[in-house]
């Protein structure tokens, strides 16, 4: 202010002297007076000036730099010009920090809408795209009722009692492959809504599966326990010979043990599904595993049909399978097994393994049995499916056999699948990875030895 007051002086003072010496004699005091207000006009009209420039520097945005001296003007514009700079910088943070944000919910795996107080769409990201079909050029500030047409969603929006989520059906939802969503809506800020959609369809396939399973378990024991359960009470209530007293018994004996099958492959499952991947620095030999398998094929065939089967054991001696003895046995042997139950007495079923020139080696098990129609090949590893189920059941089948076959196969590395024509035969397959598969180190030692003799 002090500066302001000096130049004002002073342009008097200047302009009021200029008045003097221009004055004819005796008018000296009347001109300096008149130019001293002239002097005060001048003045006032360059402040105004300089104020001008300041305005006008504002209204064209304050981009480039404006020289206005000291004084108030001069620091004016300078306050003006720090405060413009640091609310930038602000919003500049601010919009990278929004930017963050939203990228943030554009990683989420979950379907993110933000909806206005009127439920029209502000902002969504690429899940909710796939969730609900929006279009980023279309559907903004679009109402979101008109958007998402379910009729549960419609009625969830217009209650607008939030407290709990809703499940809908996808976009892409068909008969064939349904898609479930589970959708909330979440109020938040001046009456403006979160939407959040998640995918839950493999969470109901799951449970849908689950219920399935225990359905299924519960069905397969309660067969059995129900005959069990019947002969029990003809021994307490009949007075049997001894004859129908031993047969009874033996009947018994078969669903017992019936029971106990299925105890064990279920068990067998569990430990699959619930122990590590097997190693592969633990390697099994083949021949030996074969050579146990046979003997236990043979004492099947016997104790299931009176002839025995036509059973022919191909080796590559000194092969060797990296992983877990018992899964590789189990797999093997519920294959031979089917092979020996499926299969008619007389006729020819095959074990072999062999390896193939890519390092990898595979069990094939061929029968000359009924042979499987394709459209149940598919589905043959699900658990308790079965083509016929009295041949299943009469010949001690539990249905979680292949399903089995496949868990141990998927553990290894390997494949199985399977080759059949009805009225034919069928191959069943266990291809192992090359890295599972060696020739046994002794063999590799003993080879140039025999050569040599
Ligand atoms: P199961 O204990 O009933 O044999 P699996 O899971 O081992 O259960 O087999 C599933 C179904 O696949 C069987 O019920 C049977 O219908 C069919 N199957 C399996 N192996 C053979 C085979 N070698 N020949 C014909 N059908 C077979």
């Amino acid at each position: 202010m002090l500066w302001r007051f000096v130049t004002l002086v002073l342009c008097q003072v200047c302009v009021a002297a200029l008045g003097w010496f221009v004055a004819t004699p005796g008018d000296e005091w009347t001109m300096a007076l008149a130019f001293a207000l002239a002097g005060s006009f001048l003045w006032f009209v360059m402040d105004c000036m300089r104020g001008l420039r300041l305005l006008r520097w504002l209204r064209e945005g304050a981009v480039s730099d404006l020289n206005l001296g000291n004084g108030l003007w001069g620091e004016s514009y300078e306050r003006v010009r720090r405060m413009l700079r640091a609310g930038s910088r602000l919003a500049v943070e601010s919009d990278n920090r929004l930017e963050d944000f939203l990228a943030a919910l554009q990683a989420s795996p979950n379907g993110v809408v933000l909806l206005d107080s009127d439920a029209r769409i502000e902002w969504f990201n690429q899940t909710a795209v796939e969730h609900f079909g929006f279009d980023a050029r279309r559907d903004m500030l679009q109402h979101i009722g008109n958007l998402v047409r379910d009729p549960g969603f419609t009625a969830y929006l217009s209650a607008r009692n939030f407290l709990h989520d809703i499940n809908m059906p996808g976009r892409d939802s068909s008969a064939s492959k349904p898609v479930k969503l589970s959708v909330h809506l979440h109020p938040y800020g001046e009456g403006r809504v979160l939407l959040l959609s998640r995918d839950i369809t493999a969470v109901e396939q799951a449970e849908a599966m689950r219920r399935d399973f225990v359905a299924n378990v519960s069905h397969e024991i309660r067969t059995p326990l129900t005959v069990l359960a019947g002969f029990v009470e003809t021994l307490q209530t009949l007075s049997l010979n001894e004859q129908e007293r031993q047969r009874y018994l033996g009947l018994m004996s078969q669903q017992a043990q019936r029971m106990q099958s299925l105890v064990n492959d279920l068990l067998t499952l569990s430990r699959l599904e619930g122990s590590p991947l097997p190693s592969v620095h633990d390697w099994v030999s083949v021949d030996l595993m074969m050579r146990q398998c046979e003997q236990d094929a043979m004492g099947l065939s016997q104790i299931l049909w009176e002839q025995p089967h036509d059973l022919v054991f191909k080796r590559t001696p000194g092969c060797e399978i990296a992983g877990s003895s018992t899964e590789i046995h189990s797999a093997v042997s519920n294959l031979i097994s089917n092979a020996i139950r499926y299969t008619p007495v007389g006729r020819r079923i095959e074990v072999e393994f062999s390896l193939l020139p890519a390092g990898s080696a595979v069990f094939h098990v061929r029968d000359q049995g009924p042979g499987i129609a394709l459209e149940h090949i598919p589905r043959l590893t699900e658990r308790f499916y079965r083509v016929d189920r009295s041949r299943s059941r009469d010949t001690g089948g539990t249905g979680l056999g292949l399903a089995i076959v496949k868990h141990v196969s998927q553990r290894h590395g390997a494949e199985l699948s399977i080759e059949s024509v009805p009225g034919k035969g069928s191959v069943f397959s266990i291809c192992f990875p090359p890295h599972r598969v060696r020739q046994s180190p002794s063999e590799l030692t003993l080879a140039p030895v025999a050569k040599s003799v």
